[in-house]
């Protein structure tokens, strides 16, 4: 008999930032976890200690092919999150958030398992309501740098709306604000761990534009810690905001990351990149009433492990950036050729 609190979980993406702390805490319940993943972004070094787990398996699988395998649940977290890893290869962004969701929704149509989506804040676009709630339509321009992810994403909710309407598949939206924590990609260009390689290294913090525009910060456990309650939730069919409301600017994110740090780096303004939004704060209502969740993790504390995972990993000695690899795009035109002979 099969134990029904046992489950077979696919987590695509699971090589990656969030999807590898997801993995740690499913395997950990005692799930059978496949992690499916590319290594577009992701890498085997964050999912390493998972090999040797019976009940951990990985594959090196692109979502953008079909996929057939027997599962429970599917965590869909496979896309690049970070502006330069997104903008990259901007259409195979968009392939992987569209055909991506079409296989592995036409996948839990099929073996009737229930369904997680990792949509994103960026749904909103630079919003003009603040906080955002769920039932804002957002304010995106469809045909700049940030549309590959925006619309990609925006189109993902779609499709799981429609399947669970249409076919009654069992969808979860989550709707993720940013997050940051240890095995963010030191190069991935993003603010948190921009800013810590470059105080590691007494570099200057790259502080885009005047630094007012604001975003909203959640510790990755906090934030796996909502997904896992979002798929055990009754919450079809509706995408749920997970963040944290605690808005901070980008002038303040440096202050507290030199302090976090305690380095004396000074600070550099650059131009702002196309199309970044001016203030980002979630509305969180929906997760506290239905999921009885909210952030645990203050930002100084969050923070303070962040940096500790940095120096472990990549600042044993005085530079930093010396010690973290740079990221350049894979050749994934290369694998698909290969993948589809
Ligand atoms: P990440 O880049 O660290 O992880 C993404 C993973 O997906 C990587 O392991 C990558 O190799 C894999 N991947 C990319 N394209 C793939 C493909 N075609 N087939 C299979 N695997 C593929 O990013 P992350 O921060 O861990 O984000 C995970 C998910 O959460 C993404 O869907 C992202 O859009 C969403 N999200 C993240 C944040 C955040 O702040 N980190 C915010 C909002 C939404
Ligand atoms: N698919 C998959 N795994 C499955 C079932 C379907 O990857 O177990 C993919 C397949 O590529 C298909 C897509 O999901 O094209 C959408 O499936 P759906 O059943 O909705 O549509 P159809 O098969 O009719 O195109
Ligand atoms: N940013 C910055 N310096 C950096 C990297 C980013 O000032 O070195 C700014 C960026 O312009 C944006 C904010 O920090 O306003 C958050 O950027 P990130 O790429 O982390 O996330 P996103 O824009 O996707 O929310």
């Amino acid at each position: 008999m099969k134990d029904p609190d046992h489950k077979r979980i696919v987590v695509t993406g699971g090589a990656g930032f969030l999807g590898s702390h997801l993995c740690d805490r499913l395997v950990e319940a005692g799930h059978d976890v496949l992690c499916v993943d590319n290594f577009y972004t992701g890498s085997k070094e964050n999912i390493a200690h998972l090999l040797q787990r019976p009940n951990f398996e990985l594959l090196r699988h692109d979502v953008t092919f079909p996929l057939y395998v027997e599962v429970d649940e599917i965590y869909n977290l496979a896309c690049p999150a970070s502006p330069v890893h997104y903008q990259s290869d901007p259409v195979q962004t968009t392939k992987t958030s569209v055909h991506g969701a079409i296989n592995l929704l036409g996948l839990a149509k099929r073996v009737r398992a229930r369904i997680l989506q990792a949509s994103t804040s960026e749904v909103y676009g630079d919003p003009d309501n603040h906080p955002q709630q769920e039932s804002y339509w957002g304010h995106v321009n469809p045909v700049g740098r940030r549309a590959c992810y925006d619309e990609g994403k925006r189109c993902a909710e779609t499709l799981f709306m429609d399947y669970h309407r249409q076919h009654g598949v069992d969808v979860r939206i989550a709707r993720i604000f940013n997050t940051y924590g240890p095995r963010m990609h030191p190069a991935d260009g993003r603010v948190v761990s921009n800013f810590i390689s470059q105080a590691l290294a007494g570099e200057p913090l790259t502080l885009y534009g005047e630094g007012t525009q604001t975003r909203s910060f959640c510790y990755v456990d906090d934030l796996v810690e909502g997904l896992i309650r979002l798929m055990a939730s009754d919450a079809a069919g509706t995408p749920v905001n997970l963040g944290n409301p605690c808005e901070t600017s980008m002038r303040d994110i440096a202050s507290e990351i030199l302090q976090a740090t305690g380095s004396a780096s000074r600070i550099e303004h650059r131009p702002l990149p196309e199309d970044d939004p001016r203030q980002r704060c979630p509305d969180i209502t929906l997760a506290r009433t239905l999921l009885h969740w909210q952030p645990a993790v203050p930002l100084p504390q969050g923070l303070r492990l962040t940096v500790a995972y940095f120096v472990s990993r990549y600042a044993r000695t005085q530079r930093a950036r010396a010690h973290a690899p740079d990221w350049q795009a894979p050749d994934t035109a290369a694998w698909r050729a290969a993948d589809s002979r």
